[in-house]
C-alpha cells in the first residue's frame, strides 16, 4: 500500500524542509503516544515518523515523489536508523523530537557510521513505590559496563608514537574504488576495513586494555527521579552508557520506571483512587472522616445526606503533573456500611425509625422469629 507521506504531514508537494519540521514537529507532539490515550495513536505516530524519514531526506524524497515508494522501503531503516528501536522509546519523557527530526536529515546518526562509533545504550530497571513516585527520589544504581580506560584514555595506547594514520585510507577512513565500464568510469566509496573508519591504526596497543580503549568496570551512579513519574516511563541519564570506540561519545543509559501497586491506592493517571467505609448514621448526619493521602493522613468532610458510592474530590492530594505545574486530585469513593448484625434493641429501633419515615420493611421469616425470640 503507497502511503501519501505529504498527505499524513498536511503539507504541499513543494513544502520546504522548513515545514516539514514544523508540520511533523506539531503532528508529533499531539500523537505522542504519552499524550495521546486514543487507541490508534501509536499507529498514528508510526506514521507520521514514517513520512517524516522519508520527506527529511533528499534522496528518498525525489526516490518518492518520482516512484511513489522508496527503494527499500521503510523496515530497512534508513541512515542506520533502526525504526523499532526508536519506537520502543515511547514512554521516555525524555522524547527529544528536535534529535529524531535531526536524525531523519542525516544529522549525527548518519555521520556515525564511518568514524569511531559512540557506545552502546544501556538500560536498567528501578522499582519505586507510589509515594516515591508522586515525590519524587534519588535512587543508587550500580552498573557494570564498560568505561574509558583510564590507563590510555580510550584512545588504545599510552605512547606518544603507538598511534599513526591508516596506510590504507591516509587517515580519511574511507576507500574508493573506481571501475571502468562500458558507460564510464564507476566510483564506489565505502568504510575503511583496516582502520574501521577511524582513519588511525594502533601500532602499540596499551597494556591495560589491550587496545580497545575500554575497560569493563562497576560503576555506582545515583539518579534523580523526578516527582509524577508513571509506571512504564523511561529516564534517559546523557553519557552513562557504554564507552564509545577511540574517544567517540558514551551512550546513554536508560532507566525504566516500574512503579508497585498500593494497597490502598489506585492510580489513574495523576489522579489516585481511594475507597472508605462510612457507616450509615454519619452517611446521613455527615461529619468527617480522616483519610489516608500519598502525604498522609487528612481530614475529609462527608456531607449531609451522601449516598453510598458517591465519589469526593481532594483537590491536588493526586500525584504532580511530570510536565508541568500542579497535580492530580485524590477521589475518594464512600461506600455507606450496613451493619451486619444488630443486638435487639438495635432492630427495635430501626424499625421504629422505619416506621416513622413510612419506609417499607419486610423483614424474612427468619428475621421475625429471631426478633419476637
Ligand atoms: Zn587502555
Ligand atoms: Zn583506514
Amino acid at each position: 500500500m503507497t502511503k501519501d507521506y505529504y498527505e499524513i504531514l498536511g503539507v504541499p508537494r513543494g513544502a520546504s524542509k522548513e515545514e516539514i519540521k514544523k508540520a511533523y514537529k506539531n503532528l508529533a507532539k499531539k500523537h505522542h503516544p504519552d499524550v495521546n490515550k486514543e487507541e490508534n495513536a501509536a499507529e498514528k505516530f508510526k506514521e507520521i515518523n514514517e513520512a517524516a524519514s522519508v520527506l527529511a531526506d533528499d534522496k528518498k524524497r525525489q526516490q518518492y515523489d518520482q516512484f511513489g515508494t522508496t527503494a527499500n522501503g521503510f523496515s530497512g531503516g534508513f541512515g542506520g536508523f533502526d525504526f523499532s528501536d526508536f519506537m520502543s522509546n515511547i514512554g521516555d519523557f525524555g522524547f527529544d523530537f528536535d534529535n529524531i527530526f535531526d536524525t531523519f536529515f542525516g544529522g549525527s546518526f548518519g555521520r556515525r557510521r564511518r568514524g569511531p562509533s559512540r557506545g552502546t545504550d544501556l538500560r536498567a530497571d528501578i522499582e519505586i513505590s507510589l509515594e516515591e513516585a508522586a515525590e519524587g527520589i534519588k535512587k543508587r544504581l550500580t552498573l557494570t559496563k564498560k568505561e574509558q580506560c583510564d590507563g590510555c584514555n580510550g584512545s588504545g595506547t599510552a605512547e606518544s608514537d603507538g598511534i599513526k594514520t591508516c596506510p590504507e585510507c591516509n587517515g580519511s577512513g574511507m576507500v574508493r574504488h573506481s571501475r571502468r565500464t562500458p558507460f564510464g568510469m564507476f566510483t564506489t566509496q565505502a568504510g575503511c576495513g583496516r582502520c574501521h573508519g577511524g582513519g588511525k591504526i594502533i601500532t602499540k596497543p596499551c597494556k591495560v586494555c589491550g587496545g580497545s580503549g575500554k575497560r569493563t568496570q562497576t560503576k555506582r551512579i545515583e539518579i534523580d527521579i523526578p516527582a509524577g513519574v508513571d509506571d512504564g516511563n523511561r529516564l534517559r541519564v546523557g553519557g552513562e552508557g557504554e564507552a564509545g570506540d577511540q574517544g567517540a561519545p558514551p551512550g546513554d543509559l536508560y532507566v525504566v520506571i516500574h512503579v508497585k501497586e498500593h494497597d490502598l491506592f489506585e492510580r489513574h493517571d495523576d489522579n489516585v483512587f481511594l475507597e472508605i467505609e462510612v457507616n450509615f448514621p454519619m452517611a446521613a448526619l455527615g461529619g468527617e472522616v480522616e483519610v489516608p493521602t500519598l502525604e498522609g493522613k487528612a481530614q475529609l468532610k462527608i456531607p449531609v445526606g451522601t449516598q453510598s458510592h458517591t465519589v469526593m474530590r481532594m483537590r491536588g492530594k493526586g500525584i504532580p503533573h511530570l510536565n508541568g505545574l500542579g497535580s492530580g486530585d485524590q477521589l475518594v469513593r464512600i461506600v455507606v456500611k450496613t451493619p451486619a448484625k444488630l443486638s435487639k434493641k438495635e432492630k427495635e429501633l430501626l424499625l421504629k425509625y422505619a416506621d416513622m419515615r413510612g419506609d417499607e420493611v419486610k423483614p424474612t421469616k427468619g428475621f421475625f422469629s429471631k426478633f419476637r425470640a
